[in-house]
């Protein structure tokens, strides 16, 4: 170790302790151990907050901005429409409040928006290595520049005249179409070749795109509604969830009615709900059988609707019968006038598996002149006959490879291990390309780690101050009208404020307390920072094995291990 390159900590006026080296009597020593924070863990896209929200509080913006998309290509869409489980994780959650990542990550896409910021995407290598995406949704979108990243010649051809798939379908007032505009044609940009109006099985077909490419990657998406009744009957004249919210937001009109029962719990449920009462519609129901975030529920009971989405509709007026069941329609000839429901709940079963029931002598009567199903999507099978085999999605593993099927991969929405969210069809891109890529060069593919995050107990938080989250502006109710967004972006004090609320989980900040207060001069630091703290060191000759740089550490990066 040169010693030009390192100076010593704070009490570096060593009388004894630099003469006298450890030799063999120390029993532990301390090592750096960079953990996976549990933003990190838990985020579907792959994202890294704590890296980045590193280079954000050292000043480094475009910095910042350049490590998030190196998992995610689309953060100012997703910075506004994830459900953000980061947060749900997020360690400072056990202290006061979660680092309000999503908005971080949103301010972030903002201003790659508004400064023009390129991706750091190389020119491609591999030309002769071409790779099909089909379908040009979130999932199609970051497979593309993924693989592009990789250095791979994609060609994405999609159904539609535009791409962002399903995307289109949230109203403005959530996502703006300015914003989806800006990210998908900067993914479109880095050298993709884009082909829409190619919808597979009518202008492309699976078994030409296997000779003509090396590699094929499926992501059409859900393009058909779910057929609902109730016991048999299906009324006459039924409008569908996203059929009337795709109108809506093409031609503004909603069906005409006094009030109207939406069924379903979902994203598509609350927007739709949302969009009739913007409308005009004077009563909206949402019936669902799930329960209401907060409620006494277990998770996979909860309503699968962004919460914070679901707390502005009820502000907004919508009244949402949560654990509601509906066990018949009332009709008057063959038109709706209302419907009787029942509660209902998961609960587990003498082995334990959560089994919905419902409570006989709890039905009651619900007046309504309209009931529009919004209960979700399925896949649209044309063109994909010989891979769905009678399944209602495609199979595929942790990887996305379609099970049996050598050099088709799959993800998104279309596929059995589908997250229905936009984040998680950004991740399914992400490992596809990654596993493409390797399926290219003929390596074997690793078994996915499973990575256990840094706990917060492992964090030593008497060196935080409790801080506010800075939580995003939201419209008054009386101003949510038509698509005007709801919510604003932080401004720069306010995000500047979030990030020095991250505890770092796992990875140095530069804190220098090790360096500072090791009683025997043992941490080293050169004069060059590095964000990854890798530009401390120990001097082991002259540490003591004492453990206090561990015990001092705020971010759990030091652990102890038994003399090597
Ligand atoms: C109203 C609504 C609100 C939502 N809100 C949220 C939200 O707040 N947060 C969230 O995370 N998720 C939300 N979602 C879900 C989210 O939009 C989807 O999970 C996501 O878009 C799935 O991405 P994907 O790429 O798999 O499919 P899609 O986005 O559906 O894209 C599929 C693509 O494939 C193309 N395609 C389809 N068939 C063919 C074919 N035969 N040939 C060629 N191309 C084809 C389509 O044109 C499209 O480009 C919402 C969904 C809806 C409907
Ligand atoms: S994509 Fe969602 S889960 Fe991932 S960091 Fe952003 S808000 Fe969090
Ligand atoms: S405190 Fe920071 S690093 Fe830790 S989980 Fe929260 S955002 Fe991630
Ligand atoms: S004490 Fe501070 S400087 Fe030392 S490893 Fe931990 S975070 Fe980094």
């Amino acid at each position: 170790m040169s010693s030009k390159l390192f100076t010593r900590g704070g009490f570096a006026h060593p009388a004894t302790s630099m003469q006298f080296k450890t030799g063999t009597w120390r029993v532990q020593q301390p090592v750096h151990r960079h953990t996976r924070a549990p933003c990190h863990v838990a985020c579907p896209a792959g994202e890294d907050p704590q890296a980045y929200i590193a280079k954000m509080d050292e000043g480094h913006m475009q910095q910042a901005w350049e490590q998030l998309v190196m998992a995610n290509p689309l953060p100012a869409i997703t910075g506004r429409v994830c459900h953000h489980p980061c947060e749900t994780g997020c360690n400072r959650g056990h202290y006061d409040e979660a680092v309000a990542i999503h908005s971080i990550e949103r301010f972030l896409g903002d201003q790659a928006i508004e400064h023009n910021w390129r991706y750091p995407v190389e020119a491609v290598k591999h030309a002769d290595s071409q790779v099909a995406v089909v379908g040009a949704g979130p999932a199609g979108l970051s497979c593309a520049y993924h693989l592009t990243r990789l250095g791979h010649k994609v060609t994405l051809f999609t159904a539609l005249g535009e791409a962002g798939g399903t995307l289109h379908a949230i109203p403005g007032y959530r996502l703006p179409d300015s914003v989806i505009e800006a990210e998908v044609n900067r993914v479109l940009n880095i050298g993709i070749d884009f082909r829409p109006h190619h919808r597979l099985g009518r202008d492309i077909h699976i078994d030409e795109l296997r000779q003509d490419f090396k590699a094929l990657f499926l992501a059409v998406g859900t393009q058909l509604s779910k057929d609902w009744s109730v016991a048999g009957v299906t009324p006459r004249d039924l409008h569908v969830g996203l059929t009337v919210l795709k109108e809506w937001m093409a031609v503004g009109s909603v069906p005409q009615a006094q009030s109207v029962a939406v069924v379903g719990g979902g994203n598509t449920a609350v927007d739709l709900a949302r969009i009739l009462k913007r409308a005009g519609t004077p009563e909206v129901h949402i019936i669902t059988s799930n329960g209401l975030p907060g409620e006494d529920t277990v998770a996979p009971d909860l309503m699968r609707a962004v919460p914070r989405e679901i707390q502005q509709a009820i502000e907004e007026g919508v009244i949402i019968h949560s654990h509601r069941g509906i066990r018949r329609l009332l009709l008057r000839g063959e038109r709706v006038v209302g419907l009787e429901m029942v509660h209902m709940k998961k609960m587990p079963d003498q082995d334990g598996n959560l089994k919905r029931i419902a409570f006989e002598g709890t039905e009651t009567v619900l007046h309504v002149d309209q009931v529009i199903p919004a209960i979700g999507q399925r896949i649209n099978p044309i063109g994909l006959e010989s891979l769905v085999n009678g399944h209602p999605a495609l199979q595929v593993d942790q990887h996305g490879r379609i099970e049996g099927q050598t050099g088709l991969f799959a993800g998104g929405d279309a596929c059995s291990r589908s997250g229905g969210t936009v984040t998680a069809a950004v991740g399914d891109g992400r490992r596809a390309a990654e596993a493409i890529a390797s399926y290219i060069k003929g390596e074997a593919l690793a078994e996915s780690q499973e990575f256990i995050p840094l706990e917060y107990k492992q964090l030593n938080v008497n060196y935080f101050e409790p801080a506010k989250r800075n939580e995003q502006a939201v419209l008054p109710v009386e101003e949510r009208v038509g698509e005007i967004e709801t919510e604003a972006t932080l401004n720069g004090g306010q995000v500047a404020a979030e990030a020095r609320r991250c505890f770092s989980c796992g990875n140095c900040m530069a804190c220098d307390n090790c360096w500072v207060l090791c009683p025997d001069s043992a941490v080293l630091k050169t004069e060059e920072q590095a964000a990854d703290g890798s530009h401390y060191a120990f001097d082991y000759d002259y540490c003591k094995g004492c453990g206090l740089c561990a015990h001092e550490c705020p971010c759990g990066f030091i652990e102890m291990i038994n003399d090597l």
